[in-house]
């Protein structure tokens, strides 16, 4: 399969203003869609206008779950350029997620491909104001028409686009998180590492609970033990302790995230001690009480970098940072968005031009 069919929208939108752009709202005016069937394989790539599906009230995805999804971005450089972030590695994740889900693997290349062609398509919708982005949505649901309890025997396969704000509008503020120390959201040998709608199902109920005190987000502890830290809601985490940084091992039950692996390399490249390990939350406490945790953050594609400042554990509250940005956070964070939005060298060949 290589032709990608385009039809192209004979009635283009108004572009929203830049300066107030809420996430995940509104919609550039293409999207990309392919399906699969046994007989075909994945087929009749298209490019069409973006609108609603049509769908059978009975279809897989809406009765059980099966779904899966990706979030990148791309970005304009300085000149006007637009280029993606890794964007290999997020095709390279959704095919562990479908393997995860039972959901046949896409062509990692033709997918690019396909992302490239539609954003040139919608290159307009890149977005020029200084922190904004286009976030990109690829994602796979399984639409076979029936309620029997098994794999899909249809799928698609959609891109959808829309631009974004600087996801901090009053700058980069650090948050208060909650651990959660009730509910779990994922267990090793479950879909943890997989990027699937379910996750987020499952977390949504810790996470009103927890927004109704003023935090905005929780950190999960281990499903088994409810001990060791796991990730936040859509953000791994690094904590520093002393001369070391520590993020939680990937064991199956946290994303294994991008800008995580980006923050890693970045790192060890500037000669830290990073460690990826298990890390209990008595091992925390200790370290704060001797002093020796400093400072927190979250990472992810949405924010980049989310300082902490401060830390709930039942009634025990960790004040990081004095509740400022912390000094590695703040140079992260430089660091990974003057890669991305072409400010900065790129001595890693991370960054990918579409146009
Ligand atoms: C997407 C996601 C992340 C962050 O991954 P990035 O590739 O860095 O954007 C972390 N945790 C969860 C649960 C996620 O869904």
């Amino acid at each position: 399969m290589s032709e990608i069919k385009i039809v192209r929208n004979t009635a283009p939108k108004q572009k929203p203003d830049e300066n107030n752009l809420v996430f995940g709202k509104y919609f550039t005016d293409h999207m990309f869609e392919m399906d699969w069937n046994q007989q075909q394989g994945w087929h009749d790539a298209r490019i069409v206008p973006y609108g609603p599906l049509e769908l059978s009230p009975a279809c897989t995805c809406l009765h059980y779950g099966q779904e899966t999804f990706e979030g990148m971005k791309a970005y304009r450089n300085p000149h006007g350029e637009i280029y993606l972030f890794r964007p290999m590695e997020n095709f390279k994740r959704l095919n562990r997620s479908n393997e995860r889900l039972c959901i046949p693997q896409i062509d990692e290349e033709f997918a690019l491909k396909a992302l490239l062609e539609l954003i040139k398509m919608d290159k307009d919708w890149v977005p020029h104001t200084e922190g904004t982005s286009l976030y990109i949505r690829p994602f796979v649901i399984g639409t076979e028409p029936s309620l029997g309890a098994h794999s899909s025997s249809e799928y698609k396969f959609l891109i959808i686009m829309c631009p974004v704000g600087a996801y901090y509008a009053t700058g980069l503020n650090p948050v208060s998180i909650f651990v959660e120390n009730e509910y779990v959201r994922a267990v090793r040998g479950g879909m943890g590492f997989a990027k699937t709608g379910g996750n987020y199902a499952a977390s949504l109920k810790a996470q009103d609970v927890a927004a109704e005190e003023g935090f905005s987000q929780v950190l999960w502890l281990d499903g088994v033990e409810r001990k060791y830290i796991e990730e936040v809601g859509a953000m791994n985490v690094f904590f520093v302790l002393g001369d070391e940084v520590v993020t939680p091992a990937l064991q199956g039950s946290i994303l294994p995230g991008i800008t995580r692996k980006s923050v890693i390399e970045l790192l060890s490249s500037w000669g830290y001690k990073v460690s990826e390990r298990r890390l209990s939350v008595d091992e925390l406490l200790e370290a704060y009480k001797k002093g020796n945790f400093t400072e927190m953050f979250g990472s992810g594609t949405a924010a980049v970098i989310s300082p902490v400042g401060l830390l709930r554990y039942k009634d025990i509250d960790m004040k990081l940072s004095d509740g400022k940005i912390g000094e590695l956070s703040q140079r992260l964070y430089d660091e990974l968005t003057g890669i991305q939005w072409g400010k900065c060298p790129d001595p890693f060949g991370w960054t990918m031009k579409v146009e």
